[in-house]
């Protein structure tokens, strides 16, 4: 089963939906986000109040922590014109599994979320005239054919398979950076189911048959609208034959294989923050160790 925290619980951001056409912005505090980044320091997200920040710029309402209301603005709202913004991706894996770093996960998510949604649907998918934002930001509205838009995710399969002998698949996409393994993944397609997804893609990677397909949680990953499904499943036979064009390289490992290639470099793992990580932590066992062994 998927361990415990991150994602499986409410939000530790109230979403107040209720409040998103009539926030006082003057009160509100701000979330800094521009093309995937995000204003942070050591500690985590930066709050900024209402002071410095032009309300011009508000991407959307992202909801209350606390008694106050947060929302996400571009850096154009920032009085410098070239804001020190730190990567989602970097951002999620340096954040903790306290309080704060969940309620920093979702603002930092939800924020580089909406703004690649506004920023890729200044026009009407029906009939190309400009969208405006509605109050609160989670709606577009195109005034020539009175459409309504609202943002949409992208959903995607990945999946921890072992064999029967409870070693784990460990595979290099050819497109990823040299040693960076991982688990075999993928697009839902139109007309199928999450399940049958997640047969397809393996199928088409690696040819290997699954058995005991089993729901492993879910991640919002917005880079730039995904939905990553996590699922745990056997291999029914362990010799596999791969498609090179997608996956240049793939092996089977047990926990003392994954343990020396991590530590000899050979195999990179997937980041701290990630539900890719979470999936291997979550066969191997020991999150620490692992941690330890890549230095993170
Ligand atoms: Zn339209």
């Amino acid at each position: 089963m998927i361990s415990p925290g991150s994602f499986a619980q409410p939000m530790r951001v109230d979403r107040a939906a209720h409040r998103r056409a009539s926030v006082d912005l003057d009160q509100a505090l701000a979330v800094v986000v521009a093309d995937g980044r995000v204003l942070a320091d050591a500690s985590g997200v930066t709050l900024l109040g209402a002071d410095a920040w032009d309300q011009a710029h508000v991407v959307c309402y992202l909801g209350r922590d606390g008694d106050r209301d947060v929302v996400a603005v571009s850096a154009a709202a920032l009085p410098e014109s070239d804001p020190p913004l730190e990567p989602l991706r970097a951002l999620l894996g340096r954040l903790g599994a306290d309080d704060r770093g969940e309620r920093d996960r979702e603002l930092a998510t939800t924020a580089v979320a909406m703004s690649h949604w506004h920023q890729a649907h200044a026009r009407c998918p029906r009939c190309g005239a400009p969208t405006e934002a509605a109050p609160g930001g989670w709606q577009r509205r195109c005034p020539a054919c009175e459409r309504d838009h609202y943002p949409r995710t992208d959903p995607a399969v990945i999946v921890a398979i072992t064999d029967p002998d409870d070693r784990l698949l460990m595979a290099h996409a050819s497109y990823w950076s040299p040693r960076r393994y991982s688990h075999l993944a993928g697009y839902l397609e139109p007309g199928e189911s999450l399940e049958q997804a997640v047969h397809r893609e393996v199928a088409e990677e690696s040819s290997l048959k699954l058995t005991n397909l089993t729901y492993a949680g879910s991640q919002p990953w917005p880079f730039p609208a995904s939905m990553m499904v996590g699922y745990t499943a056997r291999a029914t036979d362990p010799a596999f034959t791969l498609d090179l064009d997608e996956i240049s390289d793939a092996r089977w490992v047990t926990r003392v294989d994954l343990e020396e290639a991590v530590a000899d470099g050979s195999i990179i793992v997937a980041p701290r923050g990630s539900i890719a990580r979470r999936m291997l932590e979550d066969w191997h066992g020991d999150a620490a160790r692992l941690g330890s062994l890549q230095g993170d």
